[in-house]
Parts: structure tokens; sequence; C-alpha cells
């Protein structure tokens, strides 16, 4: 062969070693874990630490939408408290309990949450997604937005958790596709829980009405106008947040608590059932609610 023609040989073959490489990978994910129905998607308004330890309305919810779910595989966490430069997912046997948290009693600081990890999973799902490059991680574990709610659903800690990052350095849309490419998962058992809160100013708190169903104005607008995106299905106007006005400004000061939201409703399906509870505000600039999907 001349070296011209052997040169555009390999050229040509490449990309097609490439495709059947990361079709290989992709094959793999269907036979590490057994298939399942498809599994719902949750996104769940954590809201104050103490909820992990407290007994209310809130952890009610969390307990009975999970009385509702198959026991899964594994829970994949999006959680508000972590945040990285390019995205990590935690890939340690035994992810240690973060107390992510000031100025609480002693007897948050206590609780340990000694789910295992799965370091299959955290490969696979490093696997999945093509849009950007997943690092591997061996230092986090899980933060409070991940285990102040699992605790409730899976008090046993008998089920895999880990969690993925968020990359602050990315815009919304950014974070709504790199979620669509976690959807084979659904089918593979695995749990996908966006933990944040909808409405989150802490700057903003009613420090007179802390455990009040209370919500300033603005916080009642926003949460009623997400609330019938989320039901209409209109995930473009969700997306694009920053340009509901005035009331969604106060709402998502930052965007770390809302950008878990992004992650689960990408993973909705057009046959889903979309319900929400745990609908209440608090503390006047904080809503709870919590979707299911599917
Ligand atoms: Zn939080």
């Amino acid at each position: 062969m001349k070296r011209k023609t052997f040169l555009k040989t390999i050229a040509a073959a490449a990309p097609a070693t490439l495709a059947t490489m990361k079709l290989n990978a992709l094959n793999k994910i269907t036979s590490s874990l057994d298939k399942t129905p498809k599994m719902p998607v949750l996104f769940l308004g954590h809201g104050s630490p103490m909820n992990a330890i407290e007994e209310n309305e809130f952890v009610q919810g969390f307990r009975k939408v999970s009385s509702e779910i198959e026991k899964p595989n594994a829970v994949l966490c999006i959680s508000a408290h972590w945040e990285t430069w390019g995205t990590m997912v935690t890939a340690m046997e035994n992810p240690p309990t973060i107390h992510d948290f000031g100025g609480f009693p002693r007897e948050l600081f206590e609780v340990q949450y000694p789910a295992p990890g799965s370091p299959q999973l955290a490969k696979e799902t490093q696997t999945l997604i093509q849009s950007t490059d997943v690092h591997l991680d061996d230092k986090w574990g899980l933060d409070h937005g991940a285990w102040s709610v699992i605790r409730h659903m899976y008090p046993n800690a008998n089920v895999p958790v880990i969690q993925l990052s968020l990359d602050y350095t990315k815009g919304p849309k950014f974070h709504y596709e790199l979620a669509q490419e976690l959807s084979k998962l659904r089918e593979k058992g695995v749990l996908i829980v966006g933990s944040g809160n909808m409405v989150h100013n802490l700057r903003m708190v009613a420090w007179n009405k802390l455990n009040e169903a209370y919500a300033f104005d603005w916080a009642q607008e926003a949460s009623q106008k997400m609330n019938n995106f989320i039901l209409d299905g209109n995930h473009e106007a969700l997306i694009n947040y920053q340009r509901q006005g005035r009331a969604f400004e106060l709402s998502i000061p930052t965007p770390e608590h809302y950008l878990p939201l992004l992650y689960s409703l990408a993973l909705q399906d057009k046959q889903d059932d979309i319900q929400l509870f745990n609908d209440q505000p608090i503390a006047g600039s904080l809503s709870m609610t919590s979707v299911k999907i599917g």
C-alpha cells in the first residue's frame, strides 16, 4: 500500500473505531446492572439541614415518595452543595458523610449516613456522558444536600449512593443537556435525585417566620410560575430562568439550588406523569416544592 493511501485508510478508520469503543462502553452498562422498568426521577427541595433529624411534613413527603418507588439499584444525586470546576462523580467504595454547614446542634453533626458508594456506576456514568469530560472523585462523599433527604427515603443506608457535581463554570442549558445523557440509567434501576430548592434566597429569609409556611409576594409569584412551567412541560422557560423577571431574580440569586431541578426535568419523557409534592413556602424566601417524574 502506498503511504498516502495507508494514511487515508487510517484516517477513515479512526472515527469508526472510536464509535465502536463508545458503543462497547454503552453495552457494558447494559450488562453490569440489571435492566429494570423505567425508574422515576425526583427533584427534592431539601431546605434546612435540620430536616435531616426533624420529624415534619416534608420528611413525611420524602418517605411517602420513596414508598411509591421500587427499591433502586443505586441513587445518583445531583446536590446543590457540590460545585466544582468541571464535572465530577464520586467514585469511592465508602463515601464519608460530610457535615457541610455551621451553627447547628451537635446532634446534627453526629449523624452518619453510611450508604456504600458504587465505583462501578461512577465509571459507567463517566462513560455515558459524552458532551464533557467527567472526572472520578475520591475526595468528596455525601454532602447534606444528599444525605439529609436520602436518609429519610432509605434509612437503612443499604442503597449505594453516588453524587454528580455541578460545574459552576457552565450555564443552565449545559446542565440540562448533560442531564439528558443520563437517561439510560433510568432503565438500570438508578434513581436520579436532584436536591436543591427552587426558591432559595438566604439573604432575605424572614427570621421571625423561620418555621412558617410563609412566602414573600415575589417568592410566591416565582413559585407559582415555576410550578406552571413544570406542569406544562415548558422546560425552555425554566432553562431561561434569567429572562423571567424580578421575581425569578430574587428567588434564584445564585444558581446552585435551582440547577438540580433542570437535571431532573431533563430526564422527563413524553409519557411520564408529573407530580408536585411538599409544595410549600417556608421562611418567606424558600420553597420546599418537590417533583416526581414518572
Ligand atoms: Zn441547601
